[in-house]
């Protein structure tokens, strides 16, 4: 007999139908003789609306209150599909965060999970249950609710398949597994059958958002069997898994990010220890800089643009506008049309001129690149955001990615 860990965004339980449909999909993997964990979202729009209804009563909502208002939407999910499995002639329990044991950290709105308490689970799984568990929540150690940020049920998912040794953990969505690229911008993208943990850690960081980032990390230090698939068919979804089981690839997909700022600050003199001073403000402000370029020095200073998300923009820049006469710098300012396109697989590093097919490509269809940023995995290029459905399409094409 096997465990298997299922998780259910959102938009797969977005209405009663949708949970009557999951809970025949979950009896039906229970009938092959498997005892199932399942993890849910909160249906369909919930979590945004909630943050809606926040908002419209403060700007600025104490994130202790905000956790505990956002857990809720799960909590609804799981008593419905406990619920529905229940009248399909199952059995079911449902539980939330606390009643699972997942301690986290105080880290309010992005916790992170420190340990699971698998006993309880296990005991109900022992009594013949289906155990259906609230996604994206946890509690601190003074039992606070705390949420992982936001897509953070796919990392309760993989957390409880690590915890309870499960055999896989199936994640099931809307869309039939990961993509070479995001299929409502390029026609002919195709669904990959496999994908490394790093390749796909990459693609999630920059903007694909099908999994979330962390659920990637913790399957990849425990190597967790996990496979992406649709709650609407029966395909076989995507395998994420260890490059080493599986053939590189040079490039096996394009990402796009339209959630970038730029910004740029004038005119920093050019000596030691600005670059320091400069990134060392934002970095105790706990804002994340992504793609970083100076400029040539003239007349002893330089520019230095970088990017961030655009929820951080504001708080950057009134960082450095409040600092300007310490960095003594000139001007600081941003520009938000900007988007990021990229493309990663795990053959690059070995493989010469990659980085120039996809220049070329770009300058064919006559983009300009702002920024460019390497690993060894992928290569980033900030472009103009009315750019990105053109730019992918190009890409997408040169390296012939919806060839097999
Ligand atoms: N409901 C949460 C969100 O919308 C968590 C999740 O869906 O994974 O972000
Ligand atoms: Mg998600």
């Amino acid at each position: 007999m096997g465990l298997i860990v299922q998780k259910y965004g959102g938009s797969s339980i977005a209405d009663t139908q949708k949970i009557m449909n999951v809970a025949k999909r979950i009896i039906d993997t229970h009938k092959e003789g498997n005892q199932m964990v399942v993890v849910v979202s909160a249906q369909g729009d919930t979590t945004d609306n909630l943050i809606k209804m926040a908002k419209e009563i403060t700007d600025n909502p104490s994130s202790r209150e905000m956790d505990m208002l956002l857990s809720t939407g799960e909590q609804i999910s799981i008593a419905l599909l406990a619920m529905a499995i229940g009248e399909l002639g199952y059995k079911a329990v449902s539980l939330t965060g606390a009643q699972v044991g997942i301690k986290t950290n105080s880290d309010y709105s992005n916790a992170r999970i420190e340990t699971i308490d698998s006993d309880r689970v296990k005991r109900e799984l022992d009594d013949g249950n289906i155990v259906i568990v609230a996604g994206f929540q946890g509690v601190d150690c003074e039992y606070n609710i705390t949420t992982l940020g936001r897509g953070g049920s796919d990392t309760t998912a993989v957390a409880l398949a690590v915890a309870l040794d499960a055999d896989r953990c199936e994640i099931f969505t809307d869309v039939d597994g990961i993509y070479t690229a995001d299929p409502r911008i390029v026609d002919d993208a195709r669904k990959l059958s496999e994908i490394s943990y790093d390749e796909m850690l990459e693609l999630a960081s920059l903007g694909a958002r099908v999994l979330h980032n962390r659920s990637v990390e913790l399957a990849k230090k425990y190597n967790v069997r996990l496979v992406v698939r649709s709650s609407l068919n029966n395909n076989d979804g995507t395998e994420v898994k260890d490059m080493a089981d599986m053939e590189k690839m040079v490039v096996r997909g394009v990402a796009h990010d339209y959630d970038i700022a730029q910004i740029s600050v004038v005119g920093v003199p050019d000596e030691p220890g600005m670059a320091y001073k400069l990134f060392k403000m934002l970095a105790d402000e706990n804002i994340n800089v992504d793609i970083i370029l100076q400029s040539t020095a003239r007349d002893n200073t330089r520019d230095i643009s970088f990017t961030v998300a655009k929820s951080n923009r504001d708080r950057a820049i009134s960082i450095i506008e409040d600092n300007l006469s310490l960095l003594d710098a000139r001007s600081v300012s941003y520009s938000d049309g900007v988007a990021k396109v990229s493309i990663v697989g795990a053959g690059m590093v070995e493989n010469p001129g990659i980085a120039c097919m996809m220049f070329e490509a770009l300058a064919e269809e006559g983009i300009n690149i702002h920024m460019i940023s390497t690993s060894e995995i992928k290569i980033s290029c900030l472009i103009k955001a009315d750019d990105v459905e053109k730019a992918m399409v190009a890409i997408h094409k040169k390296f012939k990615l919806n060839c097999e």
